[in-house]
């Protein structure tokens, strides 16, 4: 089956996956979308399995009384509806808002409705920002998910892009090696090989929570990768009842070591409407996180990052000097910031 036969053959109603996995889910506010082949990885791992517990429907996500509908401030900079320009050099490009599968914790929940057609002829616009604004030097696709645009799409708008003398860099953010790892084809490879002479770097950052989501034809995907010297980074999310303890971070950031994958931002849980049931404190990361240090080299160790709410951005999450949580972060332009 190629890579789009199999993101369509996907489960999407509450019927479908409570028939699919034999399970009585409840009804949600926020759609599902499940590849079957992924589907049948998650049944393997069985209920309440890190698998299951990212992709599956869960009462709480009906939860009103907590967390932002806009938690990380994309609004705030967003500069239409295909750049958000938050930090002074790179820029994020949303071409898509569609995913290969919908993350039951996604910070962007409550904006994924968006439809893809209004999209083009934003592009335009953005590639007119791009030229009026040379500070920004680093383009990073991410959406939705980049990789779920055709070969022939990926190949125009970084042809686009490669005509701004001012981008020197381009990166992809992506969940597909994972879940739909056939979509790392020749063609594909083809596109990322060729943009490598349009920039000085061409890089992919491949979304990751748990060991569990390295299974073999993941592995192989990422060797494909590899083996046509594209660089690959992962960024990960702290999620509870997913990865919230020092041994399953440990088990993730050396398997990817070993695949070579370079282990790039750990993510704190942003505080999403709907998907609250995941969050932990700052504390409870920070103590997670820290014996790390101790049992990973620096290559294999990520950043670990908050997204300070109301687009103020990211910054490192731990502490040296002290678990607790002040209340106060300090921002990107060096000014303390009040989040509780
Ligand atoms: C995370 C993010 C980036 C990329 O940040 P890096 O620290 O360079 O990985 C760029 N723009 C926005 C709006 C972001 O949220
Ligand atoms: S792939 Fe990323 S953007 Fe898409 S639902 Fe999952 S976390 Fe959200």
């Amino acid at each position: 089956m190629s890579w789009t036969q199999e993101f369509k053959s996907a489960l999407k109603t509450r019927e479908e996956i409570s028939n699919f996995f034999n399970f009585d889910f409840p009804e949600i506010n926020y759609p599902v979308f499940i590849p079957i082949v992924f589907a049948t990885k998650i049944i393997q791992a069985g209920p309440d399995s890190p698998l299951w517990n990212q992709f599956l429907p869960h009462k709480e996500e009906n939860n009103v009384d907590m967390g932002r509908l806009d938690p990380i401030g994309d609004k705030v900079h967003a500069k239409n509806n295909q750049l958000i320009h938050r930090y002074e050099n790179r820029a994020l490009f949303t071409p898509t808002t569609v995913c290969p599968i919908l993350c039951r914790y996604c910070f962007r929940k409550n904006e994924l409705s968006d439809k893809d057609e209004i999209f083009d002829q934003k592009f335009q616009e953005a590639k007119t920002y791009l030229t009026a604004n040379p500070e920004i030097n680093e383009i990073i696709f991410t959406g939705g998910d980049p990789f779920i645009l055709s070969n022939e799409k990926l190949a125009f708008y970084l042809q686009e892009f490669a005509e701004i003398e001012s981008i020197k860099y381009v990166r992809f953010h992506t969940r597909t090696p994972i879940i739909l790892p056939s979509r790392i084809d020749e063609g594909l490879l083809a596109v990322l090989e060729s943009s490598k002479h349009f920039f000085k770097r061409s890089m992919v950052m491949i979304h990751i929570n748990h060991e569990s989501e390295l299974s073999d034809d993941v592995i192989e995907a990422l060797a494909r990768l590899n083996e046509q010297n594209i660089e690959v980074f992962s960024q990960s999310v702290l999620l509870k009842g997913v990865n919230d303890s020092t041994e399953a971070l440990y088990n993730l950031f050396s398997v990817l070591a070993d695949v070579k994958v370079k282990p790039y931002y750990l993510h704190h849980p942003d505080e999403a409407r709907g998907a609250m049931y995941f969050y932990l404190s700052l504390e409870e990361g920070r103590r997670i996180f820290a014996p790390l240090h101790n049992r990973l080299p620096g290559w294999a160790l990520p950043q670990y990052v908050i997204d300070i709410p109301g687009g103020e951005g990211k910054i490192p999450a731990f502490n040296p000097e002290s678990f607790e949580f002040s209340g106060e972060l300090i921002n990107r332009f060096g000014e303390k910031v009040k989040i509780r």
